[in-house]
């Protein structure tokens, strides 16, 4: 037995609320599944209406509390860079459980979702200190001769309610909490029913460093029950959600009610454009690891392959070769390069819409079902024969499903990649930075990458338009998400 099999310690189950650990008041579990065996690990708490409330009402005390409202930014900082500390200490181990628990090859866990979620702590530790207003000199539409000055300042929403998908679990999680906490906030966070246990471990760590009572409390449990009740709840502020767009719209009706704030981080259908002067040895594997990394199960995915006529057999056999090389295993296996489907749910869904795609006619290149091995594994697919009316090629799949289309000129490109719901991510393959440049310009997309794909920075506002969601989070935008602006008006007087 290797060190990549050795099974992780799996962390302390139950809720916590209030720097405490308890049961569910319900009693009622979810299980939790290994989608590389599909055998049961353990299982996690279904928080009931009643504990969301409790968890909403101690991240409300602590943020009214004295002590909170004082600490010095510079110390919320502080608890965010600790925290960042103990998060890199036990890396290794929580990687393990990632993959254990997502599925996602290790390698992927330590150094894509452990890396991001130690810089996304030591990212927002440097914010807590940055947040300034305006000093603003005032021409009163009354001349009283008076002197009037205005000040704004940035104050924390309040209670912020987390609720983040699988596909990343402890990155989705920090990209909730770690704003939160540095702009002023507390936080309730529920992460998805499918993958909590990196988050549950997570709560030990920050119990470990040491958080005031209050300030991030982790409730498990499933959406329409335990993530409808935060949502619905008054003294939470702001929902900030990453998710399905189906979910997010529910979300939006619901805190209609409360007018929460809410920033929504929602699905996708991206497109991957490579034109025909690309380079061609970047572009091809640059487009299939668009998507089949994370075996597919990212919210940019380039799910959509759309390449220039003349360049387009080359690059679809390009892409199906690659997809047809792929070893897929077990994450926890050294050589695995694509992992399960997190779940039997999602893979019947993949595996659902490729059939759909086959049976009205497209033809797959490569893969097109799921694996006959063990576990929950899908076949990394591409698919050409497309039409753009095909529900394939509309619906986002959120697996390692590619729909490849030529394009017959430069001119048609923009409407071809804008024929969708979505406007999340799009990637440009070209020599040509005038090209690069005027369909970067054109293409409905809250990020487009150029001759790169999936890049993410926390110094880059990220979020979607049209059905990918509402608002941005990271860099100087997560400002606006998390704080509300104060403005208090005077009048100075010159009598004394
Ligand atoms: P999902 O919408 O099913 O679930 C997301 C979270 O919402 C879970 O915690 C779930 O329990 C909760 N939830 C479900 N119903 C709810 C309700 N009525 N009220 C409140 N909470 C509820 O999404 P998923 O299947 O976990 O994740 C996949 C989706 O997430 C894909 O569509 C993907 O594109 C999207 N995603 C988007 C981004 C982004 O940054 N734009 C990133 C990752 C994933």
């Amino acid at each position: 037995m290797t060190e990549m099999d050795a099974a992780p310690r799996l962390p302390r189950i139950g809720l916590f609320i209030d720097g405490s650990w308890v049961e569910a008041t319900s009693g009622k579990t979810i299980p939790v599944f290994n989608p590389a065996t599909e055998a049961q690990i353990t299982e996690i708490a279904a928080a009931s209406v009643e504990d969301v409330n409790r968890a909403v009402e101690a991240a409300h005390r602590c943020f009214e509390s004295k002590a909170w409202k004082r600490m010095r930014p510079l110390d919320r900082g502080r608890l965010l860079e600790k925290l960042a500390l103990v998060v890199e200490e036990n890396a290794d181990e929580l990687a393990h459980l990632e993959t254990l628990d997502n599925g996602k090859p290790f390698a992927t866990s330590r150094y894509v979702d452990l890396a991001f979620t130690i810089d996304a702590l030591r990212y927002f530790a440097g914010w807590a200190s940055k947040t300034a207003g305006e000093y603003i000199t005032l021409s009163p539409f009354f001349d009283d001769g008076g002197v009037y000055r205005a000040y704004t300042e940035r104050r924390p929403v309040g209670v912020v309610g987390g609720i983040t998908p699988w596909n990343f679990p402890l990155g989705q999680a920090i990209q909730k909490i770690a704003p939160a906490i540095a702009f002023g906030c507390t936080v309730v966070l529920k992460p998805s029913e499918e993958t909590s246990l990196t988050t549950l471990r997570l709560a030990e760590l920050i119990e470990q460093v040491g958080f005031p009572k209050g300030a991030v409390n982790i409730v498990t449990g499933y959406g329409h029950d335990a993530g409808a009740a935060l949502v619905e709840h008054p003294l939470v502020r702001k929902i900030a959600f990453t998710g399905s767009t189906a979910t997010g719209q529910r979300i939006l009706a619901s805190a209609a009610k409360t007018m929460k704030r809410v920033t929504l981080e929602l699905g996708g259908k991206s497109p991957t454009i490579i034109l025909a002067d690309a380079d061609l040895s970047r572009a091809i594997p640059g487009a299939a690891n668009a998507i089949f990394g994370n075996s597919g199960q990212v919210c940019t995915a380039g799910s959509r392959l759309l390449v220039e006529e003349a360049i387009y057999d080359e690059v679809v056999a390009g892409v199906a070769e690659i997809a047809k090389g792929l070893r897929l295993g077990p994450g926890h296996e050294q050589n695995t390069q694509l992992g399960p489907i997190v779940s039997a749910r999602q893979l019947e869904r993949i595996s659902s819409l490729v059939e759909g795609g086959i049976a009205a006619g497209a033809t797959p290149l490569a893969g097109g079902a799921r694996s006959d091995r063990q576990g929950w594994f899908f076949e990394p697919t591409v698919l050409t024969g497309i039409r753009p009316d095909m529900e394939v090629l509309r619906e986002e799949i959120f697996g390692p499903v590619v729909c490849a289309m030529p394009i017959k000129s430069f001119g048609e490109i923009k409407a071809i990649a804008n024929d969708t719901p979505y406007g999340l991510g799009a990637s440009i393959w070209t020599r040509n930075l005038d090209r690069a440049h005027m369909l970067a310009d054109e293409i409905d997309a809250g990020t487009v990458w150029l001759n790169t794909h999936n890049i993410l920075d926390l110094a880059v506002p990220f979020g979607g338009s049209k059905l990918s969601g509402l608002g941005r989070e990271f860099g100087t935008e997560a400002i606006n998400a998390f704080t509300e602006t104060k403005a208090v008006c005077m009048r100075l007087s010159d009598d004394s």
